[in-house]
């Protein structure tokens, strides 16, 4: 089968099996954009911990966490791990935004896909994956995003070569499917799950899994 129809195939028996994921779980682009940024090395279940304090506090917003002192900004984020290198890349991050259009993150996410991808990519902390989470669920634009669950998952049906790197892996992924950001975004969301659920690093659950057999 060629590798197209494959990714094809996978994603037709994820969705049949586990149905929409609903992913990204954010009430705002914003709180996507912060979210993408703390979920960095760490479980989900951390960064929510994370939110939840910005939010209990009343930060949830660009004016708001842009102008808090990056030490007090790394406190309410402990939770996420990594909390003083991610109060300061979440910093380089809004003050980028800030500093072009103010508090108008709207503005900042209706640029094109390149030039906003580029953008994303230049900022200190802002590495592929955040960028492209940034772009598909904050932004709606059609960019796949690859993760180590995506590469996971993919080495072990044979898809991928262990060394292929996100560039190569993305590359896949948009050849063989349509341009279409609910796709990817669902795509994506799929993948999570299964590499969460399933597809562990240390005894992957092959039997119970919707891939078992593909
Ligand atoms: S758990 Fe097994 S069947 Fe499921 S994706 Fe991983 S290797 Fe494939």
């Amino acid at each position: 089968m060629r590798t197209a129809d494959r990714l094809h195939a996978f994603y037709d028996r994820m969705l049949s099996r586990l149905g929409s994921q609903h992913w990204w779980p954010a009430e705002t682009p914003f709180e996507v954009m912060v979210g993408a940024v703390l979920t960095q090395n760490t479980a989900w279940k951390n960064v929510e911990r994370a939110i939840a304090n910005l939010k209990g506090a009343g930060l949830m917003s660009l004016a708001a966490l842009s102008a808090l002192p990056t030490g007090l900004l790394a406190e309410y984020i402990r939770p996420a791990g990594y909390y003083n290198i991610k109060a300061g890349r979440l910093h380089n991050l809004l003050h980028f935004v800030t500093a072009r259009h103010g508090d108008d993150l709207g503005a900042f996410l209706a640029q094109p896909l390149p030039q906003l991808r580029e953008q994303l990519l230049s900022i200190k902390g802002i590495g592929r994956e955040t960028a492209d989470s940034i772009l598909l669920y904050a932004a709606g634009l059609p960019i796949f995003v690859v993760d180590a669950y995506t590469h996971r998952i993919l080495v072990r049906h044979q898809v991928i070569d262990e060394e292929d790197d996100y560039d190569a892996i993305q590359e896949l992924f948009m050849d063989s499917l349509d341009g279409d950001a609910q796709l990817y975004n669902e795509y994506h969301a799929l993948l999570v799950r299964i590499g969460n659920v399933y597809c562990k690093k240390k005894n992957p659950d092959c039997a119970a899994c919707p891939l078992q057999g593909m």
